[in-house]
């Protein structure tokens, strides 16, 4: 079922006579299955009676993008591509900015459907197209269960206040997705126009104009990977998630935010999957997939400097401002940071196992980026430290997760704790909590065997 919240016409031009396909732009929903603009695409493909094109554009310069992104995302398109074609699909992929392709494209197009993004430069894009193309242009919403606009209409203050809002209206919106074949297969209607092969990942990867300062993790990008991670989550963690989901040393989440943030799953699939789950557990898992996800499409959404220090509550700033001139018993530059030389075992601990594996457990995510907040030279500073590196190695980077949870470090969605130097009311996290809470040391050896490059349970 496509609900008609999910859908929002870009333009408002006639279909032109005469134009040979429909055009599908998928951009931040990289996946074959449970994709909610595909399915409305191929829907009005049939309606006309076209061939669905799909498109994909690879730019080269997405910000803060590094081999390791680009290569989880060709892993999982060269999928996509193969899953689409055995629906009659043909997903074209050029290496192009993918507004101006989809624009080149939509110049034959009797109608574009293209997903939804929600930071600053993937409604810049939409916004280009459907400025510049002559036929109609519409966008459909798939990589939330709630449309964001449909959640709230306007930047909600924290969880407590978003959190009712998602209960009342997401059973509505949790409804399982029919998934159609194209009744004209676009395979023979392609446009003369390049096409990047991506038979071959390393020989792709290869010829890409990229940063290539961080080395690919080994975490492989792709739908089928993400299903089998889901698969392992609801067998053998969920039961446990709700207790030892923070416990670093425990690995009992479902290490599904990479998928998430490419689009090679759906949170409505994963929401599903989870149905005949006991209602505790299903509950926990939701409040992160749904609520906090949710939230932080909220905030980037609502919120236009996002990525700004200023995005911070003003309670946050005043506090932080009163105590910018505290002694910082400990300063580390970006460079220490980054090569994980502090005095600090857990952090240093955290940060390596960001650089070594793309990801970091959520709970040290949390740790660590309120520590750069304790050593950096300014609040500013910190933040923009913070934000930088989980962009640059985290494969979820740059998603609005990060924003919002590098916001969060500094006071974003939280409320006002009591008063301590350099923090001022901003909550703290020390290493001693660490170790009251949990076991440690094996976090420390788990991130030692990563290390060592020996093979990870
Ligand atoms: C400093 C900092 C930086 C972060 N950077 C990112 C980032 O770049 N990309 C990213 O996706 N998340 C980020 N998060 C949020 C969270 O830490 C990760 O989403 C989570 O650790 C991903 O692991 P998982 O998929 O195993 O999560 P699970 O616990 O299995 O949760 C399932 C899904 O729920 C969502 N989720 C879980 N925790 C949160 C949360 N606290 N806020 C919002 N959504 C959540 C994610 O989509 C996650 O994949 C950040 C948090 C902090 C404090």
């Amino acid at each position: 079922m496509i609900q008609s919240e999910r859908v929002l016409p870009l333009n408002h031009r006639p279909i032109p006579d005469d134009r040979p396909y429909v055009l599908y732009w998928m951009q931040s929903a990289q996946r074959a299955s449970c994709n909610h603009a595909l399915e409305y695409a191929i829907r009005q493909a049939n309606l006309l009676r076209k061939p669905l094109l799909a498109f994909f554009g690879i730019t080269e310069s997405f910000p803060q993008a590094n081999e390791r992104h680009y290569r989880f995302m060709l892993e999982g398109l060269r999928e996509t591509r193969m899953e689409l074609e055995k629906r009659g699909i043909h997903l074209l992929i050029r290496r192009v900015s993918p507004e101006a392709g989809a624009l080149e494209l939509a110049a034959f197009a009797a109608l574009v459907v293209v997903d939804r993004g929600y930071l600053r430069i993937e409604r810049a894009w939409r916004n280009t197209l459907a400025d510049g193309a002559d036929c109609p242009v519409i966008q459909v919403e798939t990589n939330v269960v709630v449309p964001v606009e449909t959640a709230s209409s306007k930047e909600e203050y924290t969880a407590a206040t978003f959190r009712p809002r998602i209960h009342r209206i997401q059973d509505l919106f949790a409804q399982p997705l029919q998934e159609g074949k194209a009744l004209v297969s676009s395979f023979g209607h392609n446009p003369s126009c390049d096409f990047f092969d991506l038979s071959d990942v390393d020989a792709a990867l290869a010829l890409l104009n990229i940063d290539r300062s961080v080395r690919s993790a080994s975490a492989r990008g792709g739908t089928a990977e993400a299903k089998r991670l889901l698969r392992v989550f609801l067998m053998d963690k969920l039961a446990g998630y709700a207790d030892l989901k923070n416990d670093p040393g425990m690995e009992l989440t479902s290490g599904l935010s990479p998928y998430l943030h490419f689009g090679q799953i759906s949170p409505l699939e994963i929401m599903l999957e989870l149905k005949d789950a006991p209602a505790a557990y299903r509950e926990v898992f939701l409040e992160e997939l749904v609520v906090r996800r949710e939230l932080s499409m909220n905030f980037v959404f609502h919120n236009p400097r996002y990525d700004a220090y200023e995005s911070l509550p003003a309670w946050a700033r005043a506090t932080l401002e009163k105590h910018r001139s505290d002694l910082r018993p400990y300063r580390y530059t970006r460079d220490e940071l980054e090569n994980a030389q502090t005095h600090d075992p857990y952090w240093n601990a955290a940060q390596n196992e960001m650089v070594l594996t793309g990801r970091m457990h959520g709970y040290m995510r949390m740790y660590w980026g309120k520590k750069i907040l304790e050593w950096g030279r300014t609040p500013q500073e910190a933040f923009s430290t913070a934000l930088s590196l989980n962009n640059r190695y985290c494969l979820d980077g740059r998603d609005p997760n990060a924003f919002a949870g590098v916001a969060w470090c500094f006071g974003k969605h939280d409320r006002p704790w009591g008063e301590r130097d350099i923090f001022g009311n901003v909550r703290y996290m020390n290493a001693k909590g660490l170790e009251r809470k949990f076991n440690m040391r094996r976090y420390l050896q788990r991130v030692a065997l990563m290390n060592s490059g020996a093979p990870q349970s």
